[in-house]
């Protein structure tokens, strides 16, 4: 990759490289619309001397993030305070920052985890509520799954008669929701 735009060759490797996720949000490709919602970020930003044409400085993004850290990097006097965007590629665990709560907050753990959530403004509405409503499907999910267990085991235990035959309509009907709530959530911004 050489020249002012030869990184944009990388799309397709970094599309492989972050699972077709937003390196910052987590937000999959496909509930946004496919790739096209998505661009290539330098991670350090060019106008702060971070290399153009480096695979290890570019990460793929949905577009709304990258127009938000646009060239935001901190201070040599935040980096030295612990402020500085958290690294899923340098950083085995970027959840060690901060934690959520149950209703889709990201709340800091640390200086980095304020200046990351923050200044990616990854508590914007639709994605507090894209990750209230995942952690909800989740929730249902278990539940369908228990329920799913209970209701074969009872079946298996019953002589057929006209209650066994609903819940096997009950079974199947379960089973249905069980794979519409498994789809969803593969495409769903992961459990930090
Ligand atoms: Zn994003």
């Amino acid at each position: 990759m050489r020249g002012r735009v030869g990184y944009r060759h990388a799309e397709p490797y970094l599309r492989r490289d972050f699972n077709s996720r937003c390196a910052y949000c987590g937000v999959h490709e496909q509930v946004k619309g496919g790739p096209q919602a998505f661009c290539i970020d330098h991670f350090k930003p060019i106008s702060k001397s971070g290399p153009v044409n480096d695979y290890a400085n570019l990460y793929w993004v949905s577009i709304p993030c990258n127009m938000i850290k646009h060239d935001k990097w901190p201070t040599s006097e935040q980096q030295h305070q612990g402020y500085r965007f958290a690294d899923p590629c340098r950083e085995q665990d970027v959840g060690v920052h901060f934690a959520e709560t149950d209703d889709g907050l990201l709340q800091p753990l640390t200086a980095c985890g304020e200046y990351h959530v923050s200044t990616l403004r990854l508590n914007r509405a639709w994605l507090r509520e894209h990750r209230r409503d995942r952690t909800q499907k989740w929730e249902r999910l278990n539940e369908a799954y228990q329920l799913q267990i209970e209701l074969q085991h009872s079946i298996e235990a019953r002589p057929t008669d006209d209650a066994t035959r609903i819940m096997q309509r009950l079974l199947s009907f379960l089973s249905e929701e069980i794979q519409g709530l498994k789809n969803e959530l593969t495409v769903a911004i992961p459990m930090w």
